[in-house]
């Protein structure tokens, strides 16, 4: 089972993600907890060039570099963990270059899309949890946290704005893959939401 986490910053997808594995290896589920960008010793690399270099770096070239992450990153630590029969657990996929890539750097999403579907050989999740929060919230939240936002402080709100809807549009596209949860929630009832659709999935 492939379980992908997806939404903006802040939203609290890291905590969300390994209370599932929690909850899952509870269940005697051997599972697979990685990430993206930089799932993969090559993938920190391009996380490094992607994060630090950002604005420099040509939106199609960004694009690209996303998409070789996670090339590397599925053939490399995800397919043949789904191979052995096990849970993977992503924060964040290819539906974060379709909002980010997509409508936040305004790249065709098709296109974006399509880059995405070739780089890892067509593979898709089997259930996608969107974290669904406004960007005030969120920056709230990282500030509370004491992360770093350098990423929300560098873009405006209408940047933000467009990723989020970008991800409630593929979310409506797909309702089967997906269940998007109001990250405003407390982190308790969050989770039992998403175990309840992972749940249903296991069965
Ligand atoms: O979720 P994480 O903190 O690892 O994401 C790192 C940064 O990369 C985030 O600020 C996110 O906005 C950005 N990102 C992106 N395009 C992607 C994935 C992440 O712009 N496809
Ligand atoms: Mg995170």
């Amino acid at each position: 089972l492939f379980i992908t986490f997806e939404g903006g910053d802040g939203v609290g997808k890291t905590t969300q993600a390994a209370l599932l594995q929690e909850w899952l290896e509870q269940q005697g589920r051997t599972v697979v907890r990685t990430r993206e960008p930089g799932g993969t010793e090559v993938g920190v690399l391009i996380r490094d060039i992607v994060l630090h270099h950002r604005g420099e770096v040509a939106p199609r070239a960004e694009a690209l570099l996303y998409a070789a992450d996670r090339a590397h990153h599925v053939a490399s630590v995800v397919r043949p963990a789904l191979e052995r029969g096990e849970v993977v657990i992503q924060d964040r996929y290819f539906d974060s270059s379709v909002a980010y890539q997509g409508a936040g750097r305004v790249l065709d999403a098709d296109e974006v899309r399509g880059l995405s579907l070739w780089a890892t050989g067509g593979l898709l999740p089997d259930a996608t949890i969107l974290l669904d929060l406004d960007h005030a919230a969120a920056r709230a939240r990282l500030d509370a946290d004491d992360k770093p936002f350098d990423r929300l402080e560098a873009e405006e709100g209408a940047f933000h704005d467009r990723v989020r809807e970008a991800f409630l549009a593929l979310a409506a596209a797909e309702p089967e893959r997906f269940v998007v949860v109001d990250a405003a929630r407390d982190a308790g009832s969050i989770a039992a939401v998403i175990r309840e659709f992972v749940a249903a999935r296991l069965r």
